[in-house]
Parts: C-alpha cells; structure tokens; sequence
C-alpha cells in the first residue's frame, strides 16, 4: 500500500452565478459556525487512528454517545496493534452502546489489522490517500473523507444525510447519489474549504435546516436559497426553536457519518 498523501485531480472551481451563490452561503456558514475542521469536530480523538475509530463508531449513533465509549476503549486499547490483537467479543462490551456492535467491532479489529501491517499506525505509516483509506475494512468513503479533512489536515469533503438534504436544498447539487453530491460541491468551493464546509452544513442542519421542518425564518442562508419558504409549507416541528441570536453551534454536530 503506498503511503504518500494523494492530490486531487485538478478542479476547477465554478465562477458563475452558482460558484458566487456557494461562495456567499459558504463565507455566512462560516460566520455562524467559526473554527477549523478540527475544532468543528464534535467526535474527541487524538489523531487520525482514534477518528478512524470514533467515525466507525458513529454510524447509526450520536457523536454524544460515541464520545462516552471512546475513552474505555482507547484506554484498553490504545493503538492500532493493540485493537488488532483484540478478542472483538471483548471489544463488544466496550462498544454495545452505540449499536450494531458486533459489525463495528469485527470492522474496528479488521481496520486495526490491516494498519498494523503497515507499522502500528505511527504517523508516517498512516494511510493517507482516498484508495488506501477506502480499501481498510469498515472505512468507506465518508468516512475516510472525515479522517482526510480532520485529522490529517487533507482536502475531503464527507457527505452525510444533513449535507445531502441541505445542499440539495440550497440549489447547490440536484443529485442524490453522495459520490455526485461531493464532486458537487468540491467543484464549489476551493479545497482547503471542503472540510469545514461539509462540517458547517451538518451544523446547520441539525439546528436550522431540520429535516422536519426547515427553520427558514431563523435562517441566515434564507436570500440566497431556492428553497427558503419551504418550513411554512410543512407539518410544525415539535424541536425547539431556532433564532439568530444564537452564536456559537452545539457540539453535538460532528463529522460522524
Ligand atoms: S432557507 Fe430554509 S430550506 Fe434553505 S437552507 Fe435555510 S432552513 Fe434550509
């Protein structure tokens, strides 16, 4: 497996009428929802082993939750070499509460396996490019576009289900498919921001652009989206409400898939 960052295939950005309409959406995400991919990251890890896992960990389950069971099992395993010689029954226990247990701890003793192989992990042995990310056991391409962006400081952009609805909605992609809806919007923004962008969309829509009901009246994406009376047209949500005045995004929002 070669271990070289990969570079993207050369993009070029869209500067029309849309590029300028991402531009704008993305300059006032990033007003509401400040700080780097990093500090966005609502899942706590120590390099990209521990997000690695903590993203495994996170799908079907809430960043809160997988912040509770990442500390026991970091502490009873506390890198790739160790995880890959674990009895995953062992792992199970450790990681039941945030459902479908028995699969993330084959895929967290399988991905720890096949990054042992390359050196326990150690910060130049880690795997860095898509191919090699996305050929780990457990590790698609939402995920690996998390440890990318995050923790290796590399251009991804994760499509989760907010990003998916949320972009759909601001006009900025028509597709449904994530691979299409990423190439989307890598194709909007420059790459250093792909990261922070796809963070600063699941922000916005956990808080704002609920799936419910978009809160569009508190939205501060409302004169720059297609979609923007669409709240008034849906059932009430029963979330609670969602003004302006808020300043800072609940950590809640985080890059699990
Ligand atoms: S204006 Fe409404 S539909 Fe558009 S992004 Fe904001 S909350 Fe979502």
């Amino acid at each position: 497996m070669a271990r070289t960052s990969d570079k993207q295939p050369e993009r070029h950005l869209s500067n029309g009428p849309l590029g300028a309409r991402a531009s704008r959406i993305s300059a006032l995400l990033a007003e509401e929802y400040p700080g780097s991919a990093g500090e966005l990251c609502a899942l706590h890890h120590e390099g990209p082993f521990q997000l690695l896992c903590a993203t495994i960990l996170s799908a079907q389950c809430t960043d809160e939750r997988v912040n509770m069971v990442t500390p026991a099992l970091f502490a009873a395993y506390g890198g790739a070499g160790e995880l890959a010689a674990a009895d995953p029954a062992e792992v199970e226990t450790l990681i039941k509460s945030t459902g479908f247990y028995r699969s993330k701890a084959t895929h967290l003793v399988a991905m720890s396996r096949a990054l042992a192989e390359l050196g326990d992990a150690s910060p130049s042995a880690f795997p860095t490019t898509m191919a090699e990310l996305t050929s780990l056991p457990g590790v698609g391409r939402k995920t690996a576009n998390v440890v990318r962006s995050v923790a290796l400081g590399l251009p991804g952009l994760p499509v989760d289900t907010h990003v998916l609805r949320v972009s759909k909605l601001l006009g900025l992609t028509r597709h449904t498919d994530p691979v299409k809806v990423e190439a989307d919007l890598c194709a909007l923004v420059p790459e250093h921001g792909w990261g922070t962008l796809s963070l600063r969309l699941i922000q916005h829509g956990r808080q704002v652009c609920v799936a419910r009901r978009p809160r569009c009246d508190a939205c501060i994406l409302a004169e720059l989206c297609p979609s923007a009376q669409l709240g008034e047209h849906l059932p009430a949500s029963r979330g609670p409400a969602t003004t302006r005045s808020r300043s800072r995004p609940s950590k809640r929002a985080g890059a699990g898939p």
